[in-house]
């Protein structure tokens, strides 16, 4: 469905990321993979990734702090394959604390991270994509996108940016063939939310057993924990040509969260 397309999926060395990065390469594009870790590891994910349906794999191991580095990792993959027609702007970390003792180094990377890199991504790639005739841009967004929790102000700023993003960037190539959305997971068994658990439970006072059942499945009404190949599927959704007047949009996968 997706042959020949070329996908650019950032913070895709794990987790969520990588899961899109499966179901984007399962549909025959060609994928970027961008993020942090042992390079040994990344080169056997970009083995396993090509290996799923033939299609080109490169890392690529721009800093998403780096709007220099993220602008040339954009360009780069014009320059090999041609085209850019999939951004998808995954990376992203947590950090949990009050406000008072939140770290303003913490804040600056948690901005720079999870929401600044889309815009240089997003700035970078949409004249490509109107160039082309057309394009795809994914936020993994949150339901911090839609709603607050405490101790979180830098993830849920963050996040409601993201949000306020994706809805100007649809309305601005809207008239390209270019759609934007916003995906709005709710908890996703990570890395990213195994580390938040231990970070909750001191910030709360509450064990971590305590944080699973009445603070993250306590948030979700259906009280199951989303599936990362859920949100692959969505993507791969998201690209079809069924999905080209969707623009523009929040899509909440919470289990119910949101909806309270
Ligand atoms: P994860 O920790 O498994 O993955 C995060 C990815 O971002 C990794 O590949 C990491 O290397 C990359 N990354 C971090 N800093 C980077 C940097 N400076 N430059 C480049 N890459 C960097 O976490 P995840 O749960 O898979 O999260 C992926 C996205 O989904 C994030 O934006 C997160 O906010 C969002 N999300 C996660 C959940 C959840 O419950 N896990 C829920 C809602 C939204």
């Amino acid at each position: 469905m997706l042959k020949d397309k070329t996908a650019i999926i950032t913070g895709s060395t794990s987790g969520i990321g990588l899961a899109i990065a499966r179901s984007l390469a399962k549909a025959g594009a060609h994928i970027v993979v961008n993020g942090l870790g042992d390079p040994v590891q990344i080169d056997k994910e970009c083995q396993n990734l090509s290996a799923l349906s033939g299609s080109k794999v490169v890392y690529d191991p721009a800093d998403m702090t780096q709007p220099a580095q993220i602008a040339q990792m954009v360009h780069k993959t014009h320059q090999n394959w041609g085209r850019v027609d999939i951004i998808v702007n995954n990376a992203g970390i947590q950090f949990v604390s009050p406000v008072e003792d939140f770290p303003p180094e913490k804040w600056d990377a948690i901005l720079a991270i999870n929401l600044s890199s889309a815009f240089h991504t997003i700035r970078t790639a949409v004249p490509y994509m109107k160039s082309a005739g057309g394009g795809r841009i994914i936020n993994l967004a949150s339901a911090h996108a839609l709603v607050a929790s405490p101790y979180k102000s830098a993830y849920v700023a963050a996040k409601h940016g993201m949000a306020g993003l994706t809805k100007s960037i649809a309305l601005e190539v809207a008239q390209h063939n270019i759609t934007c959305n916003a995906i709005c997971p709710g908890y996703v068994k990570t890395a990213l939310v195994d580390n938040q658990i231990t970070q909750t439970a001191q910030a709360r006072g509450l064990s971590e057993e305590d944080v699973i059942k009445n603070v993250i499945l306590g948030a979700q009404p259906t009280k199951k924990f989303t599936t990362v190949e859920q949100i692959g599927a969505l993507c791969v959704f998201l690209c079809s040509d069924s999905a080209d007047n969707i623009t523009g949009t929040m899509l909440p996968i919470d289990g119910g969260w949101t909806a309270q």
